[in-house]
């Protein structure tokens, strides 16, 4: 890799070349980092009003280039104009609450000193960590990077952002037009390449690497940022799985399966790809699932909901999980083998498909969906939880939503709708197991991009002064009897035990002593 590589942007529908970028070889990218470390001492120096003001100005250039922005992503990922104004909308809707919530959230507060350290006050404020790096997908370019740098910027870091080499452009355009904002400071600037510039960043001189891809790339990366000991945020794949109960709005479940599984061609990270029916209300939901899939198309006609599978190896692995699943019993009521074109997927959904198969058990990441009949919600929790991803999840259900919601093992879930905790700007986005740990979005997506900071600070004299060793043994015992009054009551045994306690005649089966035989 060096500098003089080209990195063609190709249209994913038509195959033309849309952008020919130059590649960032490592010297380059330490480059990138090293203007961010300028650049990051004066932004976090702007405090957090400061800062609202930049990111609310860059808001303002966003949404009125929102069509301009919206038509570079449609020509690096094929996905339908309106599918990129949404992702671009609410990364805009994102960008306002960080402006008006990062100073409440990390700003400096008091905090309790408790009774020991009366004499003292206590803060904590969550600082800018410097630069972080940004490694993203391609599948939204726009929302999913964006839930990080946004957040990276809001908290007072500078970033330097590597998107995926499928969307090289929307990443420069993204850069740009923060530039207009602050013409002569490099707050975010965008390294172009694949892997290898990816692990340059890795390795660059940056405070935290913010990943969002694939599970297995995720492991490379993780891997080569211990090398510096560098902290990373993992958002990686999921199995998100969609829960319909027998109380459930069976037409509403089955528009939101729908559009769960087969938006954006199914390549949502956060996309529906398994849904658990209770017995009585099944052959309904699969008939208006079915019903609804008829209506959808892929395609580059003007009515296609669809666009083409942005990343071409992705057919394959579409392809292969659909064969696997008919070959072990599953039927396509919609679609199958033959939905699986060169570079449009037409919705697919598979029932009676085993729980080990590849359409269970992998992420397909295309416009696929498996139905199954559960005897009950206590089955559907059970296979839903059965997989290593833990990313979003969906309950469709009139009385036992919350109930199911929380005992789903995944970090998100959207109760009777789908994806709805994305859009939430004040609501922490990730997931457990192999879809990675870490939060963006939200005030835990903040406090991501920042480190703890504590402070103490004497504001009298103490009576018992605990770091000193002019300690007397009066005043060691002044504190033994301080740490009895405080905790010494909590670890007593309880005076009146809730059972007798059995003697061990009794234990041995010889009942009590008879009473004046003592
Ligand atoms: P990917 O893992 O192939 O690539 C992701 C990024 O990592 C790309 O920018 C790529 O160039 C870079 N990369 C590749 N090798 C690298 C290396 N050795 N070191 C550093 N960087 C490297 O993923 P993808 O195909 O671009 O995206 C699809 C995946 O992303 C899916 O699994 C999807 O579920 C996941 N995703 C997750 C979320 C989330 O928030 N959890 C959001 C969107 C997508």
């Amino acid at each position: 890799m060096t500098t003089h590589d080209k990195l063609e942007s190709i249209n994913p529908a038509t195959g033309d070349v849309v952008g020919i970028h130059t590649v960032d070889d490592t010297a380059s990218v330490d480059a990138a980092v090293a203007r961010a470390r300028e650049a990051s001492h004066w932004w976090a120096g702007l405090g957090f009003d400061g800062r609202a003001e930049v990111l609310g100005q860059w808001r303002g250039v966003l949404t009125r280039r929102m069509a301009q922005l919206g038509d570079v992503v449609h020509q690096e990922t094929g996905k339908p104009h309106g599918d990129a104004q949404l992702e671009i909308g609410l990364a805009i809707d994102h960008l306002a609450w960080i402006g008006s919530h990062a100073g409440k959230v990390l700003g400096r507060r008091r905090v309790s000193p408790g009774l020991l350290l009366a004499n003292q006050a206590a803060s904590v404020e969550y600082l800018p960590l410097g630069v972080v790096g940004v490694i993203g997908p391609w599948n939204y370019p726009v929302f999913t990077p964006m839930g990080s740098i946004a957040y990276a910027l809001g908290a007072g870091n500078a970033v330097v952002f590597k998107p995926s080499e499928l969307t090289p452009g929307v990443g420069v355009w993204l850069a740009e037009s923060l530039r207009e904002v602050v013409p002569d400071r490099d707050l975010l600037q965008v390294v172009i390449g694949g892997g290898e510039t990816g692990a340059a960043l890795c390795r660059a001189d940056i405070d935290k690497l913010a990943f969002t891809g694939s599970t297995r790339t995720a492991k490379v990366v993780m891997a080569t940022c211990a090398e510096n000991l560098t902290p990373v945020l993992i958002e990686a794949g999921g199995k998100d799985a969609m829960l319909v109960d027998h109380d459930a709005d069976v037409d509403a479940a089955a528009d939101a399966a729908a559009w769960g599984a087969f938006s954006n061609a199914g390549q949502t990270c956060t996309g529906i790809e398994r849904i658990y029916v209770h017995d009585r209300v099944h052959d309904r939901f699969v008939a208006e699932l079915t019903r609804r899939a008829g209506t959808i198309h892929a395609g580059t006609d003007a009515e296609a909901q669809l666009g083409p599978m942005t990343m071409p190896s992705q057919v394959d692995v579409v392809r292969r999980h659909v064969e696997d699943a008919l070959a072990r019993g599953g039927r396509a009521v919609v679609g199958g083998v033959d939905a699986v074109g060169d570079r449009f997927i037409q919705p697919t959904v598979l029932v009676d498909v085993p729980e080990d198969s590849a359409a269970i058990r992998e992420e397909t990441f295309g416009p696929t969906v498996t139905v199954r009949r559960v005897r009950d919600m206590d089955e559907a929790v059970e296979l839903a939880n059965a997989t290593r991803y833990g990313l979003g999840a969906s309950v469709f259900s009139a009385a036992r939503g919350p109930e199911l919601a929380r005992r789903l093992r995944s970090g998100m879930t959207s109760i009777n709708s789908v994806i709805s905790f994305a859009a939430v700007p004040g609501l922490p986005f990730g997931g457990v197991g192999d879809s990675g740990f870490g939060r963006i979005h939200g005030p835990d997506g903040l406090k991501e991009f920042t480190y703890a900071k504590a402070v103490t600070r004497v504001r009298f004299k103490p009576v018992l002064n605990l770091t000193t060793f002019d300690r007397t043994p009066e005043q060691d015992s002044a504190m033994a009897s301080l740490l009895t009054a405080l905790h010494g009551r909590a670890t007593q045994l309880p005076k009146v035990p809730r059972r007798p306690i059995a003697t061990l005649r009794e234990r041995a089966g010889r009942g009590p002593r008879q009473s004046g035989r003592s």
